[in-house]
């Protein structure tokens, strides 16, 4: 099969890979479609993918082939490749589960198995997930960021009639600010730069789309929340200098929450004595739960709101709100 294998030092090479096949409790999915994850830009930006890895992660496809001993999947059933509860007593190994794991150092192991930047992905039979009729497949394929979106905002102390500020209308931004406002926020802002992307916020109901370029994001949040700042920040942009962290726990309200869900990758300078006084709170937000996925899927199936909202043909997301049971 042909596959997008990563050859080290930026380069990305298509090449002829062996089709994999379904061993016992395995099965094989054809894939459709394959989002580029800011995670695998960065593993190819700063190298930190080792020699040989097929990146791809946010997926979806069919059922090709079902090993031996499977019974919950049948040839062409749709799946999103991830978000299945692992079976009773399942005990998951690798580096993540290290009590100190380290993402940079150990997010990227040697011999990973091959992902969804391929035609063929295998699978054990519990990982993938069902997709719901009425999710297209092009949805489907964002299951995953925007189940990253729905774990941020569960781990965040949002409540409702929040005022919320989200940085960063990337896809990832776009998501949490639907799932913030479908967690109960009234108030949803954006600092985005960029005006694709800014007009994207906009038209998923953004109350005020600041841009950091022009205006002083903390200036005009402090405005609009009647002067003393958002309850929660996602910040969805890690520009690392100037410092979109730092900017996010100077914004945030005294005793307020930062959430930090991108991932900057460089050094982040931190000016502490403009924020520390007021005594907010940092969490971070990594990956998702399983439970997340399945939530994206269940709530666009049940036509309460649009999970894949971004549309790439024209770079705009599509009509509708997320407004699932987060
Ligand atoms: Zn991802």
């Amino acid at each position: 099969m042909r596959a997008a294998v990563y050859k080290g030092e930026r380069v990305l090479e298509v090449e002829e890979i062996p089709t994999p096949t379904a061993g016992t409790g395995e099965v094989v999915i054809r894939v459709r479609y394959c989002a580029v994850c800011g995670t695998d830009v960065h593993a190819f930006m700063y190298d930190v993918a080792p020699p040989g890895t097929v990146m791809g992660h946010e997926y979806c496809g069919t059922v090709t082939e079902v090993g031996e001993g499977v019974t919950r999947w049948q040839v062409g059933d749709r799946v999103v490749g991830g978000g299945g509860n692992p079976p009773p007593g399942y005990v998951p190994s690798g580096p993540r589960n290290d009590p100190r794991y380290n993402y940079r150092t150990m997010g990227f192991p040697e011999g990973a198995k091959t992902r969804a930047y391929a035609e063929y992905v295998q699978l054990e039979d519990w990982e993938p997930m069902p997709i719901p009729d009425g999710v297209s497949d092009e949805e489907a394929a964002l299951a995953e960021p925007c189940a990253v979106t729905v774990h941020a905002v569960r781990l965040s102390q949002i409540k409702l009639g929040d005022r919320v500020l989200v940085m960063g209308a990337g896809p990832i931004g776009l998501f949490c600010m639907q799932t913030a406002r479908a967690a109960g926020a009234t108030s949803v802002f954006v600092s985005e730069p960029a005006p694709a992307r800014a007009e994207a916020a906009r038209s998923l109901g953004a109350d005020a789309v600041i841009n950091p370029f022009t205006e002083n994001v903390e200036e005009r949040l402090v405005e609009l929340t009647d002067g003393v700042g958002p309850d929660i920040v996602f910040e969805c942009a890690a520009v690392p200098n100037p410092s979109t962290l730092d900017s996010a726990l100077n914004i945030v309200k005294r005793g307020g929450q930062v959430v930090l869900v991108a991932i900057a990758w460089e050094p982040t300078p931190l000016v502490t004595p403009d924020w520390m006084a007021r005594e907010v709170k940092l969490q971070a937000s990594f990956r998702h739960t399983a439970g997340g996925l399945a939530r994206c899927a269940g709530a666009d199936a049940r036509g309460t709101g649009e999970c894949g909202a971004y549309d790439w043909r024209n770079e705009l997301p599509a009509a509708g709100r997320y407004t699932g049971c987060v």
